[in-house]
């Protein structure tokens, strides 16, 4: 059969595909730890999931308004005003199955064919590919180490073209963890506002913060800032809800309406259940969110002090997010029981298969030259994962 050029360009997202790849060594029975997928450990908190139950035994199980419930439309724009000083009524609002879902209804509402998409590097996995299958051009803008992995204002001029259409801003950061400061988002869009850039802001590891960073969801930047922004979230990191399938898209009402117009065709409504969760998750107790929180901050501390004892890697503290970015690239030509080190895809090879330690390649984010560990996993696997790493990083000759 022959398939679509589109679909014969695209290959499985690698997160999700070394997560089963780790799950499916387990079920073998190897001993693997993963450290692949950013996908919080942590059972969704009780009454979000009560929430969920009283839905199914009130039968709360048909059809619901393709662009969600009112009730969560109206949870989340209490939120949006809450938590990011942003007014948005629930007809700007769609809610979508995941984030990510919210993020491709956004580009098919705003992109045409050959529509340029600038996407700083490192970048989340599907943003390219997402573009790509909605006939855009990922405009991948490399960012740099010492800049904190942060576009700069002069690497966005130097990107900019009669065909930007669009641009993904994504702070706290996955992979790197970097946030960007208030200062630092304004002078991004003093350059994109005047050249009509739509912006979407990927604001999903917004609650996950550390060592007093802050964050500022860009829509807030000012209201012709907000007239360009699609602000997209979800409830699956913060609480721990990756398998309900919730987020959402915060939009000028034209955007907003043909998203919903595109979803209603595509998939109809987010599932009923789980958009009752969403209301639980947005409205109760924001206790289990600080929980997680302080349990992460203790990860990620010693992530970063064992990654960087480990020979050949190091890395800096990420700010925000459950990922610690590590540049490996000091590997790179050497040789690990008799296999050379080609590049970051082959390093999490050998580091699967000689130490049953599973990460993702750098080159899924776009740079080569660093492996992606995601933090979301017990104290007690960090710690084993990192003393199997040790001992065969002990013998790169
Ligand atoms: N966003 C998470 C990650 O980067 C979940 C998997 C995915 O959708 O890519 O690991």
């Amino acid at each position: 059969m022959r398939l679509a050029q589109r679909a014969q360009g695209i290959g499985a997202s690698p997160t999700l595909a070394m997560n089963a790849r780790a799950k499916e060594m387990k079920k073998q029975g190897i001993d693997v730890l993963s450290f692949t997928v950013g996908e919080p450990d942590f059972n969704t908190p009780a009454p979000i999931a009560e929430a969920g139950i009283a839905a199914i035994r009130e039968g709360f199980t048909r059809y619901t308004p393709a662009a969600g419930i009112p009730e969560l439309k109206e949870a989340i724009c209490a939120k949006l005003k809450r938590d990011n000083g942003l007014e948005y009524a629930p007809g700007d609002v769609v809610v979508a199955n995941g984030a990510k879902h919210a993020i491709y209804n956004a580009l098919q509402a705003l992109i045409d064919e050959g529509d340029e998409v600038i996407i700083p590097a490192p970048y989340w996995v599907s943003y390219t590919e997402m573009v790509k299958l909605n006939g855009g051009v990922p405009v991948i803008v490399p960012t740099r180490a010492e800049n904190g992995f942060k576009l700069t204002p002069s690497d966005l001029k130097a990107a900019l073209t009669q065909r930007t259409r669009a641009i993904f801003i994504n702070s706290p950061n996955n992979p790197t963890g970097a946030v960007y400061s208030r200062r630092e988002l304004e002078e991004l869009v003093q350059i994109l506002v005047p050249r009509d850039v739509v912006i979407i802001s990927d604001e999903v590891y917004e609650k996950l913060l550390y060592d007093g960073a802050t964050f500022t969801s860009v829509a807030a930047l000012g209201p012709e800032v907000k007239d360009l922004t699609v602000t997209i979230n979800g409830v699956s990191k913060t609480y721990a809800m990756t398998g309900w399938r919730i987020g959402y898209a915060a939009a000028p009402r034209a955007l907003a309406q043909a998203m919903a117009n595109i979803q209603s065709h595509a998939t109809s409504n987010p599932n009923s259940i789980a958009q009752k969760a969403a209301v639980a998750a947005l409205t109760g107790s924001q206790e289990p969110v600080q929980q997680m929180l302080a349990e992460f901050a203790r990860r990620r501390q010693r992530m970063v002090t064992g990654i960087n004892a480990l020979p050949g890697l190091s890395c800096g503290t990420p700010e925000g997010a459950f990922y610690v970015f590590a540049d490996v690239a000091s590997l790179f030509g050497r040789t690990l029981r008799g296999q050379k080190i080609t590049g970051s895809v082959s390093l999490a090879e050998l580091f699967l298969v000689e130490a049953h330690v599973a990460v993702v390649p750098g080159a899924a984010f776009g740079d080569d030259r660093y492996v992606r560990f995601s933090y979301a996993t017990s104290l007690a696997t960090i710690d084993e994962g990192l003393a199997r790493l040790h001992a065969v990083l002990s013998e790169v000759r």
